[in-house]
């Protein structure tokens, strides 16, 4: 089932479901108890939100040894944790924008996992018990502050550096599906979820032997080899078999000019 938050004219932030090119209403909690109304509208007909609002975004580097190479870094011995602040959450088609601090925004296309149940010490066996769903994400990072502060929190953190969506996908299995980066239809980054140095039970693991998840946190699995640059103009369009399309336009912070 393909959960979205949505939009239609000018109403009020709804909860619905997708079936083919059909969005019906969802009633109640999507995390608990909910009731799924007849899909009557066109898809084509609301504005998509970002699908979840999370609590926290935890994110994992150097996930994909391919990309630990290409930046001469260490392959990890565990998973590396970092976060963006949800305030960097945006929506499909929303506009990725360009801060003056930096001359080296990159995309980052990512599997990102939805915790649909609280946990601590989740063990690998009973991971996927606690996930709800799994979306696309875009881990964009502005690589010239990531390098030079050393902590990536300014690098990650800036708002609109998180597109989410289109829609949260329940039945998926994340072992072995394409990840693929297309920023005005050049093919940036193309790599498998089973060439993951740490799969996502062993992540949900990990994460949750520090911190309690909740629902509504978004996991970002980490990024293949092949980041690049974005521009003012670009559109950068990340796909993964199985879910669908995140596509953002990236344009320069207008406060900048
Ligand atoms: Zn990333």
């Amino acid at each position: 089932m393909r959960f979205i938050r949505f939009q239609q004219g000018t109403s009020e932030v709804q909860t619905g479901w997708v079936f083919e090119d059909r969005v019906g209403l969802v009633e109640g909690d999507p995390f608990g108890h909910f009731r799924r109304l007849e899909a009557h509208a066109a898809l084509s007909s609301v504005r998509l939100l970002p699908p979840v609002q999370p609590g926290k975004i935890i994110c994992i580097g150097r996930n994909y040894a391919e990309h630990a190479r290409e930046h001469h870094a260490e392959i990890p011995e565990l998973p590396l944790l970092f976060m963006k602040p949800p305030s960097a959450v945006i929506g499909p088609e929303e506009t990725i924008l360009l801060p003056p601090q930096s001359q080296q925004v990159e995309h980052e296309g990512e599997l990102a996992v939805v915790i649909g149940k609280q946990g601590r010490r989740i063990s690998p066996e009973n991971a996927l018990d606690y996930i709800f769903g799994y979306t696309i994400g875009n881990d964009v990072t502005a690589r010239d502050l990531q390098r030079k502060d050393g902590q990536w929190t300014r690098g990650k953190g800036f708002d609109t550096f998180c597109p989410l969506g289109p829609w949260i996908e329940t039945i998926f299995d994340p072992s072995d599906v394409m990840v693929t980066c297309r920023v005005n239809d050049e093919m940036r980054q193309m790599a498998s979820t089973r060439d993951m140095l740490f799969n996502v039970r062993q992540l949900v693991a990990f994460i949750s032997s520090v911190m309690t998840l909740f629902p509504g946190d978004v996991i970002l699995t980490g990024t293949p080899a092949g980041v690049g640059p974005l521009t003012d103009g670009d559109e950068v369009a990340v796909t993964i078999d199985g879910i669908g399309t995140l596509r953002n336009p990236v344009a320069s912070d207008p406060a900048s000019s």
